[in-house]
């Protein structure tokens, strides 16, 4: 192929960068570091579970060959192994169709009432291992706004379903739904949990950022999901508000 041209002999690309300020550069610098760490990261992530799935494999074709009682429960792991990995992709994938329509305002009008029982009842099942309740508070009426309707229910099962791993087991959690008169329409997820530490909370929305690394290893998850409700909230020009107390719990609301 022809060799590409050596960096910064290009008149017209150093024109370019001419005309751009200081600042300009500064935030692209930023920006293509922001995309090497995601790249870095999600790497990471899959090569963890792909690591794992290849040591029983290799186990089971070696010193664990005659053994069936091994071979139930390596495939048991081996099982979870690919589900993670599933689940990762899945992630990456709603992110990475999230940020191609970022600029394009959903239109459909939904309401929020029956989303949130349509959530909870998807995550009976896991709440119910989990010891945990899911109450719900909604008003009678209808509570309208323009959204995607699959994108909202993902925001709310993401934040309930955090709330049931991250909240003290056989607590409850709460979901409220707010539409009070000239007043934004916000929807509430609190848990009676461990509640975040300070410093964590700005951060809890950035990609592949978990508060502790034993919630990485005994919680399923991929780090994933509060970045994926940024990212629909924002396009929904709506905000999230993350109160914690330590000792006390966690409110994540939503914020029309
Ligand atoms: P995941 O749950 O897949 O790890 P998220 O992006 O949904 O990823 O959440 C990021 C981290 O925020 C979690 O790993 C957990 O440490 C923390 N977190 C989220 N929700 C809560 C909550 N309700 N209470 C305590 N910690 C939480």
């Amino acid at each position: 192929g022809v060799p590409p041209a050596a960096e910064g002999t290009d008149p017209a690309a150093a024109g370019f960068c001419y005309a751009l300020s200081f600042r300009d550069i500064s935030e692209l610098r930023r920006i293509d570091r922001m995309r090497s760490d995601f790249v870095a990261n999600a790497s990471h992530e899959l090569r963890t579970p792909l690591a794992s799935l290849r040591g029983f494999i290799e186990t089971l074709q070696g010193p664990a060959k005659g053994d069936p009682g091994a071979h139930e429960r390596f495939l048991g792991i081996m099982l979870d192994q690919a589900n993670r990995m599933s689940r990762l992709v899945d992630d990456l994938l709603s992110l990475s169709r999230l940020e191609l329509k970022a600029h394009i305002a959903p239109s459909q009008r939904v309401d929020l009432v029956p989303l949130a029982g349509h959530v909870r009842d998807s995550l009976l099942p896991l709440a119910q291992d989990l010891g945990v309740e899911i109450r719900l508070h909604l008003p009678s009426a209808k509570v309208e706004v323009m959204g995607d309707r699959d994108e909202l229910v993902q925001v709310i099962e993401n934040l309930v379903e955090n709330a049931c791993k991250y909240g003290q087991e056989g607590k409850f959690v709460d979901v409220y739904l707010r539409n009070a008169p000239s007043q934004p329409v916000e929807l509430s997820v609190v848990d009676n949990g461990p509640g975040i530490p300070a410093e964590h909370v700005p951060r809890l929305t950035e990609r592949f950022y978990r508060v502790s690394v034993a919630d990485s290893r005994s919680k399923k998850g991929t780090g994933l999901g509060l970045a994926i409700v940024k990212h629909i909230l924002t396009r929904h020009r709506a905000r999230l508000i993350i109160t914690s107390e330590l000792g006390k719990g966690t409110d994540f609301t939503v914020r029309f």
